[in-house]
């Protein structure tokens, strides 16, 4: 298949031939003519597949081929976090630079400034929003933000975006759309109970289901069980005299990421952190640097885990076990997007082997457990001493700021 099959308005083939894409992934070749037909839409596909374009294709021709084309915002995208909503904006501006559609991202944390810049935007005609929802709330209880002509509305990371967390916002700010319009969610994971309540705010939803909660096909899967106090010396070991020009670190909580930044520094490596105590300036720095390589080892709460695309990320540590197994297929996601290689290599000390085998229960198969380097000493058993086996009840924290 190719993307002219999908008859979308010429402008719009332009962008993509000029951003290079030759063919269309799985995702694109279901999502798309599913969106453009009008349906509702849940669709999950694995991270790194294309999930983006899927939406913002036929969202574009949508917007263009309408006989109305007076300002007023006509789709809304929503997303978890600020650096998605920038980079999803920024797709959008590559496949439209040949078609006249407005766009702006709407995310918290910038100046008054910026705030003033995106009221200005909403107020004259931007056609697409792409926000965060606590900064787009803010927005509508500025009383300027007129939903009257939205036609579209996208979660991205839609299982993050109705968990407890996100939930309540995410329903105010449906109470004030207009009913008459297309809903679609894309994500990697979705959860049965999200499913379920995502079919309430969805109408008659179709669904696309590619091997939903894998990890992408070409990560290659480790673990080490390792104590806490062996975990250093084996990050160490990992990344030195090795050909490995961005690596990600993934811990679960600030104080954790900032702390092995510091111990990090201290054995010279080229690392920063980010997470959400930094300035919005500072984060946007940070991820510019990695990006282009200036810096070799970013640590990062799970404010990274979610739909970011960095090229070439060759290996992603999980410094400890996600809690949520859905977050494990997340984070490992960062590496192995568009059809390339890597390496994922999480740690597991003692009190983690129960959420560990939760993920391999989620993704559907076992991770290979590897010998830690004889320096490094002995590890702890991989054994889940549990004869009797109890139900596991998964908590799902809702969270908003890592
Ligand atoms: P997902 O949301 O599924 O995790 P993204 O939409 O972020 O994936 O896309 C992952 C990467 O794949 C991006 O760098 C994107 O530019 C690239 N990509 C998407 N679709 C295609 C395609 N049809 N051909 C080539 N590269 C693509
Ligand atoms: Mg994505």
């Amino acid at each position: 298949m190719n993307f002219s099959d999908f008859k979308l308005d010429d402008r719009i083939n332009q962008g993509i031939e000029s951003i290079g894409f030759e063919k269309p992934t799985p995702v694109q070749e279901l999502a798309i003519p599913e969106i453009l037909s009008g349906n509702d839409l849940i669709a999950c596909a694995q991270t790194g597949t294309g999930k983006t374009a899927a939406y913002v294709l036929p969202l574009l021709h949508g917007i263009l081929t309408q006989k109305e084309r007076s300002g007023n915002i006509k789709a809304l995208i929503i997303a978890p976090t600020r650096e998605l909503a920038v980079q999803i904006d920024q797709q959008l501006e590559g496949f439209s630079y040949f078609a006249p559609v407005s766009s702006i991202a709407v995310y918290g944390g910038g100046s008054g400034t910026d705030f003033e810049v995106e009221k200005k935007a909403i107020k004259t005609g931007a056609e697409v929003l792409i926000a965060t929802p606590g900064r787009l709330i803010s927005h509508i209880n500025s009383g300027y933000v007129n939903f009257d002509r939205l036609k579209y509305l996208i979660l991205d990371e839609a299982d993050r975006m109705l968990d407890m967390g996100f939930q309540p916002d995410i329903l105010k700010i449906i109470s004030f759309l207009p009913k008459n319009r297309q809903t679609l969610l894309f994500s990697a994971t979705m959860p049965s109970d999200i499913r379920a309540f995502a079919k309430k705010i969805l109408n008659n939803p179709n669904e696309i289901n590619l091997a939903v909660s894998k990890p992408a096909e070409n990560v290659l899967q480790a673990a080490y069980m390792a104590y806490d106090n062996q975990k250093i010396a084996l990050v160490k070991k990992l990344i030195t005299g090795k050909e490995l020009p961005s690596v990600l670190i993934f811990s679960a909580t600030k104080a954790s990421v900032k702390d092995l930044e510091r111990e990090l520094l201290r054995l010279k490596m080229n690392v920063k952190a980010i997470h959400s105590d930094l300035e919005q300036e500072q984060r946007k720095e940070v991820l510019r640097q990695f990006r282009n390589r200036e810096i070799q080892v970013l640590v990062a709460t799970d404010i990274v885990s979610r739909g970011i695309d960095i090229d070439d990320i060759s290996l992603v540590i999980n410094y400890n076990v996600p809690q949520d197994a859905e977050d494990y297929v997340h984070r490992v996601g960062r590496t192995a997007r568009a059809d390339k290689t890597g390496v994922a290599i999480t740690f597991i000390n003692q009190k983690e082997v129960r959420n560990f085998t939760n993920i391999e229960k989620l993704i559907g198969s076992e991770i290979r457990k590897l010998p830690l380097p004889p320096e490094i000493g002995e590890g702890p058993d991989f054994n889940t001493r549990s004869p009797h086996k109890r139900r596991f009840v998964k908590r799902r924290p809702g969270r908003k700021g890592n």
